[in-house]
């Protein structure tokens, strides 16, 4: 793999937290693979600005432990399904980046050797200087938390400069852009707004978690093409969540 130039952009590291609806296409279930590659090439594109990039995936578009729970599913048990389900899509996006020629290691919460790393913090450091891009799968490990919790622990663990929240639009709205056109977009908003206006960038845990250890969070568009490097190249639109 050639050698990437140095990164001239502010960032030398940061976690992409996708939600698994993202990979989903307009199929309203499952991986629609031209998708899963479309974003592989989103993200191979800000590692060759020589960012170290880490990635946590959600599996809202195979199992949520809520929507099992609410079928009358044990909740814990529920929750390691979706658990489960987060390992799938980050195997897809492996697939996808190792296409592009980006090197990638997944990195299991729950142990499951014959199928990717187990975390261990310093190992997955050590890739990260080696421009591997390293997705976190099974979120935290813990029933009863969300994959935007543990993009927010892990990237708190990897000393990430900030999360980057790619959604369907390109940043905080003070209401739902899609439904009002005279929707307003936030330049920059405060974790405790988000918190107290339910402005719904991540779920709360994970804002104060972001809050309390000074993680800004970015919040910006995955559905335009070429919007994650627009931002760190400094010419993109987003909201950034600060303190
Ligand atoms: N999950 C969990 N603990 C975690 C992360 C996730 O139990 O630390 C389960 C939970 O049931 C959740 C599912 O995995 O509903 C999928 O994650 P999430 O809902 O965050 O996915 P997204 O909405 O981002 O696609």
């Amino acid at each position: 793999m050639p050698d990437t130039a140095p990164s001239e952009t502010a960032f030398k590291r940061v976690l992409l937290k996708i939600s698994g609806e993202a990979l989903m296409g307009d199929q309203g279930y499952g991986l629609h693979p031209p998708t899963v590659e479309r974003i592989a090439k989103e993200v191979k594109s800000v590692h060759d600005l020589g960012v170290e990039i880490c990635m946590v995936i959600g599996g809202g578009n195979i199992f949520r432990g809520l929507q099992g729970s609410a079928q009358g599913m044990e909740r814990t048990t529920a929750d390691y399904m979706g658990m489960l389900a987060t390992v799938m899509n980050a195997l897809a996006v492996q697939s996808a980046l190792e296409k592009t020629g980006v090197y990638c290691r997944v990195i299991t919460a729950i142990r499951m050797d014959e199928v990717a790393e187990p975390y261990i913090r310093r190992r997955a450091v050590r890739h990260l200087e080696k421009k591997r891009v390293c997705i976190f799968a099974a979120g935290t490990g813990n029933p009863y938390f969300t994959t935007d919790t543990a993009a927010t622990l892990r990237a708190n663990e990897m000393a990430c400069e900030a999360i980057f929240k790619g959604t369907k639009v390109d940043g905080v709205y003070d209401k739902d852009p899609v439904k009002h056109e005279d929707a307003k977009r936030f330049e920059t908003v405060t974790y405790d707004e988000v918190l107290a206006k339910h402005l719904g960038v991540m779920d709360a845990s994970a804002i104060a978690l972001a809050r309390d250890n000074n993680l800004p969070i970015i919040v910006f568009s995955l559905d335009e093409p070429g919007g994650f490097r627009a931002i760190l190249d400094g010419t993109g639109t987003y909201t950034k969540v600060h303190s």
